[in-house]
């Protein structure tokens, strides 16, 4: 019997055709057998005979008649959800996360761990371990039920050997040239595959219905840094490892400007991070002006994320002029990625974006100008992410399933 863990390898030509069409039900899904031999080129008895086959084997099931276009109606084929199971795991400098999902995304239990200065790599493994046991527990999986697990992070990262270079900025210590994989697979005893936590977010956003019928998609993912990943021509587009993302964070929009932690000067960075917005306020605080943050503070050096979101979602006087202007500087520098790339839609997600309607909303508008201003008949359009804090470990758990699929548009190959 052939289970979906043995699709990948060397593979007889009975399982490469098993494979082929099971990735085409997976893309298309519901799916009937004409439109199958239609993208195949397959004999209809040889399509019928392996869908009798993937039927058989229970990853496959029919899921009810299609429109008739004449003469009777055909049934559709979808993949058997629960036929596998997927962990999808994301560590960020904020959070780590981990779900159990089925084969359609479906998150059926998810954990939550807040980084902080005692969440050390060695922590971080047990906590993800720990999850995954309980998880597998509760829902009486074992690793055979499990096809693997998926990460995403922070690079940079040597995704070829599973390794987490050096980050910067995570909140505690030893999180460099961290091979995380062989620990994580050590441990989960499961298949574990890496990627930057922009490009899973990506690729879990870019399966929603108001995202897939594009064919060329941006994600900026906004937290303590800047993330940025796009799908080009329907193909996820991949940073050179070593490096780190292909950034906007460090896009100048002022040639004489701020001093930036990367060197140089005026990148976005230096005005719309998170730390800079807050040295603003500080800043504004100390030359007197106004603000709530002097009822909530007696030091507004203990002002963090949250209060700020909080002053700016209440309109204070001070944090809604200093957020203003880093979100200026933000939609100018999208605005320059949007006019290099101009893609179909720019998906604007993580907690700046998710949290701060105001950030939101002046990036957006800002960036939309100025794109409308240099091709004033064609729209780009800027929205949020779906899918909120699971977007990259759910994209994380997709790609351990497109690494079993053959090879199609949305989907690159994974070491
Ligand atoms: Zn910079």
């Amino acid at each position: 019997m052939i289970m979906l863990k043995q699709f990948t390898g060397a593979l007889s030509q009975k399982e490469k055709s098993l494979k082929e069409l099971y990735s085409l039900i997976v893309e298309h899904g519901p799916v009937s057998k004409s439109d199958l031999i239609k993208y195949t080129g397959m004999r209809q008895t040889t399509c019928s005979r392996l869908i009798d086959e993937l039927l058989g084997i229970g990853l496959i099931v029919e899921s009810g008649y299609g429109e008739s276009s004449g003469g009777r109606k055909p049934v559709m084929y979808e993949i058997k959800d629960d036929a596998n199971y997927v962990i999808g795991i994301d560590i960020s400098r904020t959070y780590t996360k981990v779900l159990l999902m089925n084969l359609a995304f479906v998150v059926l239990e998810e954990a939550r761990l807040t980084m902080n200065e005692t969440t050390t790599p060695a922590f971080t493994v047990d906590f993800i371990s720990s999850s995954v046991h309980n998880m597998l527990n509760k829902f009486g999986l074992t690793q055979d039920d499990i096809l693997g697990a998926g990460l995403g992070t922070i690079g940079p990262l040597d995704r070829e050997n599973g390794i987490i270079l050096n980050p910067i900025n995570f909140p505690s210590k030893g999180w460099e040239n961290f091979p995380i994989n062989s620990l994580l697979s050590e441990k989960l005893r499961l298949n574990t595959l890496l990627d930057y936590g922009a490009n899973t977010a990506l690729l879990a956003e870019y399966q929603q219905e108001p995202f897939k019928k594009h064919k060329n998609v941006v994600h900026v993912l906004k937290g303590i840094g800047t993330r940025t990943s796009m799908i080009m021509d329907g193909r996820l587009i991949r940073g050179t490892d070593k490096l780190g993302m292909l950034g906007q964070g460090h896009m100048v929009v002022d040639l004489y400007g701020r001093k930036c932690i990367c060197g140089n000067n005026g990148c976005v960075h230096a005005y719309s991070s998170i730390s800079a917005i807050k040295e603003d306020i500080i800043s504004g605080l100390e030359q007197g002006a106004p603000s709530i943050i002097r009822d909530w503070k007696s030091d507004p050096k203990e002002m963090d994320f949250d209060d700020i979101c909080r002053a700016a979602n209440e309109r204070d006087s001070l944090v809604t002029r200093v957020v203003k202007n880093a979100a200026y500087y933000a939609g100018v520098g999208l605005a320059n990625l949007a006019n290099v790339l101009f893609p179909d839609v720019i998906i604007l997600s993580g907690p700046t974006y998710t949290n701060m309607d105001l950030f939101y909303d002046v990036v957006s508008e800002t960036a939309a100008a100025r794109c409308r201003n240099m091709y004033p008949n064609q729209e780009i359009i800027f929205t949020r992410g779906l899918l909120g804090e699971n977007a990259s470990a759910i994209g994380a758990g997709r790609m351990v399933l497109d690494h079993y699929l053959t090879d199609h548009t949305t989907r690159v190959d994974y070491v």
